[in-house]
């Protein structure tokens, strides 16, 4: 089983509504913080997804390390530095490329004030082709998406999550329209996609309402979840307008919002 707590639905301008970006992603027995934006642990803690805190945290995964998308890692290994988290083994972190001279960067900023008190952190950049493998049976898979690369993020990620049962949940990250998202898209049981902008605000390497919406119609997943949100696109109906070129189930999430794969646990969600 997949699920995919929406703890953040904005992009870098946040609302009441819609946190910069952060989910809560749990694929079987696994907990994973997947871009720890600004907020990110406070909207954990208030989801009562984690009763333990960071402790609860199995993984850490990044799509790149855009303000709205790491911005809460700092805070994160503040507080696995306190004494107050009690586990002992290691954090793993996964991003792309530069993900480790990022962390170098901020151990020059802040020595071991960031270096957890009884966890190891263990750092793996990943890329297009690897396969991380998770305890249980399923795994994390990375395919390389269309954003903006810069020094810090030298390739974008978005990720495809599979649970021992074979079930597929889809990360499109920050992306413009591109063949690798839409591949991995095809088929999956659930594509939580960006969708930045409303038509007439389009912006490179990012997603408009009808670019998601051709997206869908192109590959078919079986449930939509629209996130990165700015507020010119959280003020729409953004199912509404996706949905003028899909017919399948779409679904504009809020900080908070859950979903789950398969559908037909019982457990609430859109
Ligand atoms: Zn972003």
């Amino acid at each position: 089983m997949i699920r995919f707590h929406i703890l953040g639905a904005g992009g870098a301008v946040p609302t009441p509504t819609h946190n910069p970006a952060a989910y809560w992603v749990t694929v079987d027995s696994q907990s994973i913080l997947m871009d720890p934006g600004p907020g990110a642990l406070v909207r954990l803690v208030q989801s009562g997804q984690a009763p333990r805190g960071v402790d609860e945290i199995d993984l850490v995964f990044f799509t790149h390390l855009h303000p709205d998308h790491c911005a809460d890692l700092v805070p994160l290994l503040f507080a696995l530095h306190s004494p107050v988290p009690v586990r002992t083994d290691p954090v793993q972190l996964f991003g792309p490329p530069g993900l480790a001279s990022y962390l170098e960067k901020l151990r020059d900023i802040y020595g071991t004030w960031i270096k957890p008190r009884r966890r190891s952190l263990v750092v793996t950049e990943i890329g297009p082709g690897v396969t991380v493998p998770l305890p249980g049976g399923g795994s994390v898979r990375p395919f390389q998406v269309d954003h903006m690369q810069d020094r810090l993020s030298r390739i974008c990620l978005g990720y495809r999550f599979l649970d021992a049962e074979g079930h597929v949940a889809v990360f499109s990250g920050d992306t413009g329209p591109c063949a690798e998202l839409n591949k991995a898209a095809t088929g999956a049981d659930l594509l939580v996609v960006e969708c930045s902008t409303p038509d007439h605000l389009a912006t490179p390497g990012h997603m408009s309402v009808s670019e998601v919406g051709r997206l869908c119609a192109e590959a078919r997943p079986k449930q939509v979840a629209l996130t990165h949100q700015y507020p010119d696109a959280a003020a729409l109906d953004l199912a509404a307008l996706v949905g003028k070129l899909y017919d399948g189930p779409v679904h504009q999430a809020v900080d908070g919002t859950v979903f789950i794969v398969p559908r037909d646990t019982g457990e609430k969600c859109p």
